[in-house]
């Protein structure tokens, strides 16, 4: 046996007791005549000491010899400590060792296995399973699990059942660049890595399966923005003879299960945005609505008054930011900065001050009135000491950089905060958005999503304003999760595909399986999918989904560990019968 207990559980109940542990050698205090070892193992750590007056000098010596991360194995008795350490369950006792076994000696390692390390991000994941010893990311593995657990259960309780869906298939269009894998047995030919497993689900439902959810994982060929991982985790589910609030109903049911569970908190009925709501009010189709600072449109009462900018802007809007009208022009102008500063790419920005003495002032005093701008102040329902900021220009881009502002303002202002949630749904998505690139439309959810019904005719003359049946759900400023209707019936599938471009002979090369599917008696049917590493990310209070990886890849879409991807061997090109034709 190489251990009778782990090195996170013994007490001073085991006082006296013979036991066996093994793990790493995490310190060692070499007191010359005692040497004290923390032996660390999954479950915590446990102090090993080694004392030539209690047993033998030999012993002794073994341990000096020991090094960092030296895997051994430690016999002895479980005695009481004389400096207790409060900080671990452990800290009360210690292995007075009698036997000592190194299973495994170990180079010294290139940064400290500890909470606190001294490696950086690069060094850590190239020695990731080093990096997995600390608890930090052991903790987080740990916490993913117990949330892939209690999805599993729940969701099983419900009458889901898990269906494995392959991996080497066709391109389903969700939006990214497919990864392909080519086939050895059909040259010239190709697979595709799933983006999702939308169109096998779809077809369990025709399959008659009901309920399906399956924890897998998802491959996106995009540039990498911060944050996001080519190979990425998702709870993916689809039910059939459902409508959308059936869906809406059972996953509001799942988050707040895993919220309650988190936070011991019952999370009710979680609010529903539509997504022209969340646009006018967060200039965001996932807002944070942890905190206020909600949109106030001014434009009635700033046109008119010679300020051209105002005059010329298809929309002014701005936000109340509370108790900060004691702002420094300094600090004002560092927001205005952080505003131009070409990631955000505002022109500029106006403030407001409603100053404590009642006085309300701004920097477009020239052009307005206090008796103006206290009627501005009344529209955003400030109060002495707030401090209002606007911006103007087009519409949509003014909403999306004011947007930016808000979050900004959020965390600097400490109100985002990791063990508050607010989970909300955003519905009623536009079914297409126009892509001035390309000149064509796009799904915005993806080709299979179902227009709302009252909304089907618009196909015909407008369909840029026909809505979905399409939902997010929204948690703390990040789209958790997000699914649809389907459409289920081969005339209105066909109908999507030409709308979105693809000709009869393409659609039928690409989707012909499952229009054919739907020849034989499609449910109806509906769904969604969470990203799971996101989801885990922020139940455990951080948003860096990395972190909830075993093996990242990095932002250049690398494994620095396996040195992935590489080149392969002219033997493998040629069986694929593929030529390597670098662009210098
Ligand atoms: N397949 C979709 C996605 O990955 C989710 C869904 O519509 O169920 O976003």
């Amino acid at each position: 046996m190489f251990r009778t207990h782990t090195n996170g559980e013994l007490t001073l109940k085991n006082l006296n007791e013979k036991v066996t542990l093994s793990g790493w050698v995490q310190t060692i205090r070499d007191k010359g005549f005692m040497v004290w070892i923390d032996l660390r193992d999954r479950y915590g750590i446990t102090q090993l000491v080694f004392d030539a007056d209690r047993t033998s000098a030999e012993i002794l010596e073994n341990a000096k010899k020991l090094g960092r991360e030296f895997v051994i194995q430690a016999e002895g008795t479980v005695i009481e400590r004389a400096s207790k350490n409060p900080k671990i369950p452990t800290g009360e006792i210690e292995i007075l060792v009698e036997k000592l076994t190194i299973l495994n000696s170990a180079e010294l390692p290139p940064f400290t296995i500890e909470d606190e390390t001294d490696g950086g991000e690069e060094l850590r994941m190239k020695y990731r399973y080093l990096d997995i010893r600390r608890n930090p990311v052991k903790d987080k593995l740990i916490f993913r699990h117990k949330m892939a657990q209690k999805v599993r259960n729940y969701l099983s309780d419900k009458g889901f059942i898990e269906v494995e869906t392959p991996v080497l298939i066709k391109s389903t269009p969700e939006g990214a660049r497919d990864f392909v894998v080519p086939s050895r047995m059909n040259q010239g030919q190709f697979y595709a890595l799933p983006q999702s497993p939308q169109t096998f689900k779809q077809l369990l439902m025709v399959g008659g399966m009901d309920r399906y959810f399956q924890i897998v994982k998802c491959f996106r060929d995009e540039d990498l923005r911060a944050d996001r991982q080519p190979e990425f985790t998702q709870i993916d589910c689809e039910m059939a003879f459902v409508e959308q609030e059936d869906v809406l109903e059972i996953f509001e049911g799942m988050t707040a299960h895993l919220l309650k569970d988190i936070t011991g908190k019952e999370f009710g009925k979680f609010p529903r945005m539509t997504f022209d709501e969340a646009m006018k009010t967060y200039g965001n189709d996932k807002p944070d609505i942890r905190f206020g600072m909600k949109f106030v449109e001014v434009n009635e009462l700033v046109k008119g008054k010679d300020f051209k900018i105002f005059d010329e802007a298809e929309l002014v809007v701005g936000i109340n930011v509370e108790g900060c009208a004691d702002y420094t022009r300094k600090q004002i102008d560092e927001l205005i900065d952080w505003v131009k500063r070409p990631q955000i790419g505002a022109s500029g920005m106006v403030w407001i001050k409603f100053q404590n003495d009642g006085v309300v002032t701004s920097s477009v005093n020239k052009f307005y009135s206090e008796e103006d701008l206290k009627k501005i102040a009344e529209k955003f329902g400030a109060k002495e000491g707030d401090l209002m900021l606007l911006m103007s220009g087009n519409a949509n881009k003014v909403r999306t950089q004011l947007s930016a502002l808000r979050m900004e303002l959020g965390n600097r202002l400490g109100l985002r905060k990791g063990d508050e949630f607010a989970p909300l749904w955003v519905i009623d998505f536009p079914l297409l958005e126009w892509d001035e690139e390309t000149g064509r439309y796009h799904a915005m959810h993806h080709p299979f999503t179902s227009p709302k019904p009252e909304d089907v005719h618009l196909l015909e003359t407008e369909p840029g304003k026909a809505r979905a049946n399409a939902y997010d759900m929204v948690l703390n400023g990040n789209e958790i999760g997000g699914g649809s209707v389907r459409i289920f019936n081969k005339e209105l599938q066909s109908k999507m595909f030409d709308l979105l471009g693809f000709s009869k002979e393409e659609a039928e090369a690409q989707f012909g399986f499952l229009m054919n599917a739907f020849k034989f008696g499609a449910p109806p049917h509906a769904g969604l999918a969470f990203g799971f590493d996101r989801l885990v990310a922020i139940l455990d209070g951080n948003e860096v989904i990395r972190d909830y990886i075993a093996f990242p890849k990095n932002n250049s879409g690398r494994d620095v560990m396996i040195d992935a991807p590489s080149p392969i061997h002219n033997e493998q090109l040629n069986e694929l019968a593929l030529k390597v034709n670098l662009k210098s």
